[in-house]
């Protein structure tokens, strides 16, 4: 029978949180296998808004995203269903680069110094004598000594893992599409409409990124995307602008549904979960990638330790991982969950929208409370 190739490390799912750990972990000598289901460069669905706070951790990890056409952004528009308008300057600022070009970048580099990246699907994954075996769609067999869960939000290996959350449904289904026209490099804006709220800012090649979140109860009233913004989207003034006066890149809009908020474990089955595996924070908040690389450097430290024997056991290794994940994420989950339901409630949010026009510094406090420090290299 043939021998299992065996990795130190094997990541399952080659998005931001995979990528990012790939590079760190095979940065320190161990070997790494990706497997990631689609090819590179693709569009995904996302803002694509990142908060700066990843850029130390990017430049250590060799990635410079304003050499890749990023777009530096410092300034925040909100507005409400009723097109009121609020500006405030980002505490931290940010940048708007597509996932088209980051993850690409990101798996260039993981390939350049020394991961593998393999194009298949992780259909099982099986754990046994202090060790993994990972099997795929095309039935390729490894073994490994850690296994990363970077598979983003939802997948066929949740319902393996019978994890909670997949059985529960989940009604959010966002839309995004790249358009040319008129719009502030440096702003990013969060525009409300009934049933949901749309991001807007800049990427590489002057292209706008509009990227929405709705209800499916709203969405299933209306024949198509098209009907859908005609009656809802473009009640917002400013959504109807730019949604009417810009072009887009795209044929179709990109659509995913089922996205799921609920709490997951950030270890399960001696997985240790990265990125949207293991939290997925509300959009609105602007901080779900951050948090996905910033996850990446936590694991990959502990697991780096864990390999020069400085960590006792698995066990000291994922208590370690599940308590700096908690400092790091529980309280901009917390106040992104209070934060989103304020939003879901049109009413209750204008009155609240009118009290930050009195009270501009509790925007930038809130919004600081959803983001995290810069991150350290040490
Ligand atoms: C509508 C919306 C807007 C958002 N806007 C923003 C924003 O502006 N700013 C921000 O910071 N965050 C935003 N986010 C959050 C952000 O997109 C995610 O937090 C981020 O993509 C997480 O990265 P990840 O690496 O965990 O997952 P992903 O980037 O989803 O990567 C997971 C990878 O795993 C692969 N995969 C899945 N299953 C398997 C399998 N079985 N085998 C092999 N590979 C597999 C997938 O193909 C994918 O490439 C938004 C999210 C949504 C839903």
């Amino acid at each position: 029978m043939k021998e299992e190739l065996k990795f130190d490390v094997l990541i399952i799912g080659g998005g931001l949180a995979g990528l990012s750990s790939a590079i760190h972990l095979s940065k320190s000598n161990l070997s790494v296998l990706v497997i990631e289901k689609n090819s590179y460069p693709k569009h995904k669905v996302c803002g694509e808004y990142i908060s700066n706070e990843v850029l130390p951790y990017l430049k250590f990890l060799d990635i410079d995203v304003f050499s890749l056409g990023a777009k530096k952004i410092e300034r925040f528009q909100l507005s409400t269903t009723q097109s009121k308008l609020l500006y405030t300057t980002l505490p931290l600022g940010g940048f708007g680069i597509s996932r088209f070009c980051l993850d690409h970048a990101l798996a260039k580099k993981a390939l350049e110094v020394g991961s593998e990246i393999l194009e298949d699907s992780v259909e099982d994954i099986q754990f046994s004598n202090d060790e993994f075996l990972v099997e795929t769609k095309k039935s390729n067999k490894f073994k490994a000594k850690i296994v990363i869960g970077a598979y983003g939000k939802r997948s066929n290996l949740d319902i393996k893992l019978n994890r909670q959350f997949i059985k529960r449904k989940s009604p959010y289904l966002a839309v995004k599409m790249h358009v040319k026209g008129d719009f502030a490099d440096d702003v990013v804006a969060l525009h409300n409409f009934e049933g949901g709220y749309c991001g807007v800012s800049k990427v590489e090649n002057d292209n706008i990124n509009l990227c929405y979140i709705t209800n499916f109860n709203v969405f299933k009233k209306f024949k198509d995307i098209q009907d859908f913004q005609k009656n809802v989207v473009y009640k917002n003034n400013f959504l109807k602008d730019i949604l009417s006066n810009t072009v887009p890149v795209f044929e179709e809009p990109l659509t995913i549904s089922q996205i799921s908020f609920d709490a997951k474990k950030p270890v399960e089955n001696h997985i240790i979960m990265c990125g949207d595996t293991a939290a997925l924070i509300h959009p609105l908040c602007g901080n779900g990638m951050s948090m996905a690389i910033c996850s990446a450097q936590i694991a990959s430290r502990l697991i780096i330790k864990y390999f020069n024997s400085e960590t006792s056991d698995r066990e000291a290794l994922e208590k370690q991982y599940l308590r700096e994940w908690n400092s790091a994420f529980k309280s901009r989950l917390k106040t992104g969950h209070i934060v989103a339901n304020l939003f879901n409630q049109p009413r209750l949010s204008e009155v609240l929208m009118r009290g930050l026009k009195w009270f501009p510094s509790v925007l930038p406090f809130i919004i600081r409370r959803t983001h995290g420090k810069v991150m350290s290299i040490e």
